[in-house]
């Protein structure tokens, strides 16, 4: 099997535990642990991703060796290899929580490609580590199958994000209580291989940082501007500071993104923030369905809605004067950390506009069009209307005899849909003489919007019933879904089923609507 080239620069520049291996403890003065995943039974590979395998330069071939699953299921290792968990802490729901760390996620190494590109190898569920906190350093099927399928979406609708290489059914068992009312069962076990740049989040900044350890924060800083802004140049806080700009922007793109495709992560607490901008850590997130800013998938949440789909904008930003606050002893004044977090509002301002333009069709966004947005949502919310049907829907409307005939099956409640009808005759009334405005051709303008408005999105009760197969041992329902959403704005004939608004079935089934943390 081929064998990438490692250049382990994480473990090789910054400061490392002593200790080796599991034992659970406090790890002060290192960003780092040194620990192997612990073997599973009957490693198998479920499914992989063709784009992520060729770039780091596996082939088909290689996938179905026996190796590869034995390397991807934790049970050896390739040459080059030095696996690691990660020390990080983070505020959770709002609180500073302290060490958390990598609990159940393990690093093996970062790949040099052929292209010269970075790519670190992580095994989600491998075993135990130091900061496994009393859990069992495992993840179950439904949560793995979750992350594999949806991070690759993302990548493919064109939102930052960590990839997957490859979902392994361990072979062994995993107890798990999914509603956390004391009826924990046994549910298959599986190790999901991410991939990304780095993995360095939010977190890592801040748990030096609330020990006072400067030294090491100024350390772990230096390093993550050295490998992953390499882009980056000046020295001492003028280029932190712009460093600490560049993550507010890109922090500002990916929730643009999230917001732009009805993504919902669920858990936004600020060790699931990547300091690359990408959306890392799949747990009970979701997608919108009826269009709807109070919703949030993650039933942990289901009380305050910290992490709502309309609060999404908020929450990162407060996440980044999370992260300039434990930054700030780099800094003689607090002003450079402002100017980022302003570079933030003003990026994500822009992009929010840009959205507005891409999914109305527009070639600009004028002050108006903020309010026809606005006012197409409160309509979408009172009406219950299908987020991705709509807009989907919207690039097809006639500018000449605009009718809602073409959105019928964005509708989830007919009662609703004839309470709102003549306020959506005279919104697209007003869309409709906006678009005479716009320079754009009608193919143009079409062409445009089906590329900012996705046909297929990864419902969470289409990846339920993938689930549901592949706990029945039959993984076909993941690699349709894979391909599905490979190419999620192109209309794919035969696949029309994938599009589908959410069935009333799935309204409240768990893992269709609302998931608990439990995986
Ligand atoms: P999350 O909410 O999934 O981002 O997880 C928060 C923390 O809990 C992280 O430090 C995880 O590594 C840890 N964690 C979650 N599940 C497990 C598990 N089954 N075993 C060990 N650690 C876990
Ligand atoms: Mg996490």
């Amino acid at each position: 099997m081929f064998n990438p080239r490692f250049d382990n620069a994480f473990v090789r520049d910054v400061p490392g535990d002593a200790e080796h291996g599991p034992r659970l403890r406090q790890v002060e003065g290192a960003l780092y642990s040194p620990v192997d995943p612990t073997p599973v039974a009957a490693p198998r590979v479920l499914a992989h991703s063709a784009e992520m395998a060729a770039a780091l330069g596996f082939s088909e071939a290689d996938i179905a060796t026996s190796e590869f699953a034995q390397v991807f299921g934790g049970n050896a290792l390739l040459d080059g290899m030095q696996p690691y968990a990660a020390n990080y802490g983070g505020h959770q729901f709002g609180h500073w929580a302290g060490q958390l760390g990598d609990g159940r996620a393990i690093s093996l190494g970062e790949v040099i490609n052929a292209a010269g590109e970075r790519w670190e190898l992580q095994l989600k569920g491998a075993g135990l580590t130091p900061y496994s906190r009393g859990a069992d350093g495992r993840a179950v099927l439904r949560s793995s199958v979750r992350e594999f399928l949806c991070s690759e979406a993302m990548h493919h609708l064109g939102v930052p994000t960590t990839r997957a290489l490859s979902l392994v059914d361990t072979g062994e068992p995993v107890l798990r209580d999914m509603f956390y009312d004391g009826h924990a069962k046994a549910e298959p076990g599986a190790i999901v291989c991410r991939v990304a740049p780095s993995f360095i989040r939010f977190g890592n900044f801040e748990l030096p940082a609330s020990r006072g350890d400067t030294a090491l924060l100024r350390q772990l800083v230096d390093f993550t501007i050295r490998r992953d802004y390499p882009e980056l140049h000046g020295q001492g806080e003028t280029l932190y500071a712009e460093w600490f700009a560049q993550v507010c922007e890109r922090t500002a793109t990916m929730i643009a993104h999230w917001m732009r495709v009805g993504f919902v992560h669920g858990v936004m607490n600020t060790d699931n923030m990547s300091i690359l901008g990408l959306t890392i850590d799949y747990g009970p997130y979701g997608w919108v369905d009826n269009y709807d800013p109070e919703w949030t998938p993650n039933t942990t949440d289901a009380q305050r809605r910290r992490y709502r789909y309309g609060q999404q904008p908020n929450v990162a930003w407060w996440n980044l004067s999370r992260l300039a606050g434990a930054l700030a002893p780099l800094f003689a004044g607090i002003e450079p950390l402002q100017a980022g977090l302003d570079r933030y509002a003003a990026t994500y301002a822009a992009a929010d506009r840009a959205n507005i333009a891409g999914k109305l069709g527009l070639a600009e966004c004028r002050d108006d069009d903020v309010v026809l947005m606005q006012s197409l949502h409160t309509l979408m919310q009172q009406a219950e209307i299908d987020m991705t049907l709509w807009f989907r829907a919207l690039a097809d409307v006639d500018a000449q005899t605009p009718s809602l005939a073409i959105f019928q099956d964005a509708f989830y409640d007919e009662t609703k849909r004839r309470e709102a009808e003549s306020a959506l005759n005279d919104w697209l009334t007003q869309y409709v003489a906006r678009l005479a405005t716009d320079p754009q051709s009608a193919e143009q303008r079409r062409a445009g919007m089906r590329g900012a408005n996705p046909r297929y999105v990864m419902r969470n009760y289409l990846a339920q019933q993938a689930i549901d197969r592949a706990e029945q041992g039959d993984a076909s329902g993941i690699h349709e879904l894979l391909e599905v959403m490979r190419h999620p704005y192109d209309d794919q004939p035969g696949r029309e089923s994938f599009a589908e608004k959410r069935p009333d079935w799935a309204r409240h089934k768990a893992g269709c609507s609302m998931l608990s943390c439990s995986s």
